[in-house]
C-alpha cells in the first residue's frame, strides 16, 4: 500500500492489542501480567527495570515511567520503536497483522467519524491519563466498549466447523454473521461478531476450530474488551414481542441453536454468570411482567450460576430455572422439537 494511503488510524488502533506488538517484536515473554497490566522493562529506552514500563490491557495504552517519562497508544508505541511517523507506524501495523483497510475505509466512510487522517496526540499528551501503577484504580471495568470502525471480511461462511460439528444452518450462519477467518488476529478461528445493545459491533470472538491444544484457549476475545459489559445477541432480543419470555444461556452457540430453532428471543452471558452491568441490561429492558428463563449448562459451574441469576433478577422479574434431565446436557444439544415442546411448558 502507498505511502500516502488513505489510513483511519483509529480503527487501526482498535483492531490491535499491545499485546500483539509486543508479541511481534518477540517481548512478551519478558514481561508480567499484573491485574489488567503488563509489566517490563522499556522496549523504547532499552531499560533493565522490569517496573518502569507498564501496559494497561483495558485501555490498550503504554507508559514508561523511567528515562522516557511517556506514554501512549499502541501507534505512538510502534512509532518509537521503528522512529517513524504515526502513518507510517499505521502502515506497518495493518501489513503485520493483515488488517483490511479497505474494510476499515468502508466502514469510516459510512460513520463520517471525522476521525480519518487526524493525528493522534503526541505521546507526550497520551501520557496524562495513566497515572503509576500503584495509585491507579481499575475504573476502566465499567466503561463501555467502544464500536469497531472495522469489519472482518472474507470469512468462509461453509466451513464444515460450523455447519456438521455445529449443526448451523447457511441462513443462521449469515444471520450471526459468523464464519472461519484465515487471516489476521482471529486466524484459524471462527469469527463471532458481538454487538451491544445498539446493535454496534464491539468486538469478534475467535472460536478455535475443535478442542483446542493444552494452553491454547477456545475462545479468544480482544483483551481489551470488557465481555461483562455485554449480553451476546440482546440487541435483537430485545426487538422480539415483550410477552415472549427472554431465554438466557452461557455460550455463542446455544443462543444460535435456540434462535435457529425459531426461539430468538435469546441472550448468552458468555460465561456461567451474571455480571452485574448485565443484570442491569435485563433490567432496563424488562418489566414486573416479564419472563425471564435462565437455561445454563447442566454442569457445577451452570448450577452455581444459576442459583444465583435467578435470585438477583425475581427481584424485578418473573424468572423460571430450567434444569436439564442429563449431566452436561446443553442447550445447544437440544432438538428443534425438545426446544419447542420445553417452550410450550413455559408459555
Ligand atoms: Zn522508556
Amino acid at each position: 500500500m502507498p505511502k500516502s494511503a488513505f489510513v483511519d488510524f483509529k480503527a487501526v488502533k482498535a483492531a490491535i492489542t499491545m499485546e500483539q506488538v509486543l508479541q511481534h517484536y518477540g517481548l512478551l515473554d519478558k514481561f508480567k501480567p499484573g491485574t489488567d497490566s503488563l509489566n517490563g522493562p522499556c522496549p523504547i529506552h532499552k531499560g533493565s527495570n522490569p517496573t518502569q514500563f507498564r501496559v494497561s490491557l483495558s485501555k490498550n495504552i503504554w507508559n514508561c515511567f523511567s528515562e522516557c517519562k511517556h506514554g501512549g497508544n499502541v501507534l505512538d508505541f510502534i512509532a518509537e520503536m521503528e522512529k517513524v511517523s504515526i502513518h507510517a507506524a499505521a502502515l506497518k501495523a495493518i501489513e503485520w497483522f493483515n488488517l483490511d483497510p479497505e474494510a476499515m475505509a468502508a466502514n469510516t466512510d459510512k460513520g463520517k467519524s471525522g476521525e480519518t487522517e487526524r493525528p493522534v496526540p503526541a505521546p507526550k499528551a497520551a501520557a496524562k491519563p495513566t497515572s503509576p501503577p500503584k495509585s491507579s484504580p481499575v475504573p476502566e471495568s465499567s466503561a463501555p466498549n467502544t464500536p469497531l470502525k472495522f469489519r472482518l471480511d472474507k470469512l468462509e461462511r461453509q466451513h464444515p466447523y460450523l455447519t456438521e460439528q455445529r449443526g448451523l444452518t447457511p441462513e443462521t450462519i449469515v444471520d450471526f454473521g459468523i464464519g472461519f477467518c484465515s487471516k489476521g488476529m482471529m486466524a484459524d478461528r471462527i469469527a463471532i461478531p458481538i454487538h451491544n445493545v445498539k446493535g454496534e459491533v464491539v468486538a469478534y470472538a475467535g472460536r478455535f476450530v475443535g478442542e483446542p491444544p493444552e494452553g491454547t484457549p477456545k475462545y479468544k476475545l480482544p483483551p481489551g474488551f470488557r465481555k461483562s459489559q455485554e449480553l451476546f445477541n440482546l440487541d435483537r432480543a430485545i426487538k422480539e414481542p415483550g410477552d415472549r419470555p427472554l431465554v438466557i444461556v452461557e455460550g455463542f452457540f446455544d443462543a444460535m441453536k435456540l434462535h435457529q430453532h425459531g426461539f430468538c428471543k435469546v441472550v448468552a452471558l458468555m460465561g456461567s454468570s451474571l455480571s452485574a452491568a448485565q443484570e442491569e441490561l435485563i433490567r432496563q429492558h424488562t418489566t414486573s411482567d416479564s419472563h425471564v428463563i435462565v437455561m445454563l449448562d447442566e454442569n457445577e459451574a451452570g448450577q452455581a450460576g444459576r442459583e444465583d441469576i435467578a435470585c438477583r433478577l425475581s427481584k424485578f422479574c418473573f424468572v423460571r430455572v430450567h434444569q436439564f434431565n442429563e449431566p452436561d446436557m446443553e442447550p445447544e444439544h437440544l432438538t428443534a422439537e425438545e426446544v419447542h415442546q420445553l417452550m410450550e411448558v413455559v408459555l
